[in-house]
C-alpha cells in the first residue's frame, strides 16, 4: 500500500491502495467482489466510505462496527468472505483515535501499523500494543522462517527452558507458537509404542500449519512411541493430503 497516494486508491471502494497502476490492475480480479460489496454497504449506510459512521466510536464499538461491515459484505456476496476480503473490512486506513478515514497522515514509526489524522489524535497509550505489533512485523520480515528444533529430553516446565543458549524475542515467539499445540497434549499421551491423537476443529494457521512440529516435540519427548497417528477432524482446514511423518525410522 502507498499511504498518501490518493490517486492509486481503488476508485470503487476507496479503501485499498496500490503502489503502482500495474499492481492495481493485477489485483482487479481478486478485489472486484469485495469492492462491489463495499459499494453496496456505502449505499445502505448513505456514507462516502463504508466505515464513515464509525467516527468517534469507542474501541469495542469500533470492533463491532468493522465486524458488521464484514457481515454486510458477506450478505451482499451470499458467501463467507475470503481472508483478504475480511482484511479490507477489518483494517481500513483510519485514524487510531477517531477512526476517520485517512491515508496522508502521520503514523507510528516503530510498528508502522497505526496512523492518526492530526497531532491531537496521536494515541497516548500505544506502547504495549506497539511492542506486540513491532514483534509481529519482525516475525513477518524474518527471512529465515525455519527455526532449529530444540533438543528436548524432558518436558520443559517453562517455555524459557527451551533456550539453552540465549535467544531473541522473535525466536522465542516462534518457538512458543510451534510448541503450544504439541506440548498441550503431551501430558495426556501414554508413552507406549503407538499413540493416536484426534485434533478436533484445528485451525489452518495454528494446529495444522506445521505438521512437523508435532513430530519434533512428541517423538522427542516420548521415546517409546514408534507410531504416532494424528487425525485432524473438522471442516476448517479443508482436505489435507495424508502424510507420513518420520524420524529415525519412526
Ligand atoms: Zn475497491
Ligand atoms: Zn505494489
Ligand atoms: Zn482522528
Ligand atoms: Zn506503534
Amino acid at each position: 500500500t502507498a499511504p498518501g497516494n490518493e490517486s492509486l486508491t481503488c476508485p470503487g471502494c476507496g479503501l485499498v491502495s496500490y503502489c503502482s497502476q500495474r499492481h492495481l490492475e493485477e489485483d482487479e480480479d481478486d478485489h472486484e467482489d469485495i469492492c462491489d460489496a463495499l459499494k453496496g454497504v456505502v449505499e445502505l449506510l448513505g456514507t462516502k466510505r463504508a466505515h464513515d459512521k464509525a467516527y468517534l466510536l469507542g474501541p469495542d464499538q469500533w470492533r463491532e462496527f468493522r465486524l458488521g461491515v464484514v457481515n454486510l459484505c458477506s450478505k451482499q456476496l451470499g458467501r463467507p468472505l475470503m481472508p483478504w476480503e475480511t482484511e479490507v473490512c477489518l483494517y481500513p486506513p483510519h485514524c487510531a483515535t477517531c477512526h476517520k478515514f485517512c491515508t496522508a497522515t502521520e503514523r507510528c514509526l516503530e510498528c508502522h501499523s497505526i496512523s492518526w489524522c492530526s497531532s491531537q489524535h496521536k494515541p497516548k497509550q500505544h506502547s504495549e500494543h506497539c511492542r506486540q505489533l513491532t514483534l509481529m512485523r519482525q516475525i513477518l520480515q524474518r527471512k529465515v522462517h525455519v527455526i532449529k528444533a530444540p533438543q528436548l529430553n524432558d518436558v520443559p516446565a517453562e517455555m524459557y527452558a527451551l533456550f539453552s543458549e540465549g535467544g531473541d524475542l522473535v525466536t522465542f515467539s516462534l518457538l512458543t507458537e510451534i510448541a503450544t499445540s504439541p506440548l498441550t497434549i503431551l501430558q495426556q499421551l501414554p508413552n507406549s509404542e503407538s499413540a493416536s491423537v484426534h485434533i478436533i476443529g484445528p485451525e489452518p494457521h495454528f494446529e495444522a500449519n506445521n505438521l512437523s512440529k508435532w513430530e519434533i516435540f512428541l517423538f522427542n519427548l516420548l521415546p517409546s512411541v514408534s507410531t504416532l497417528t494424528l487425525n485432524f477432524v473438522g471442516p476448517e482446514i479443508g482436505p489435507l493430503p495424508p502424510r507420513k511423518i518420520n524420524k529415525n525410522g519412526r
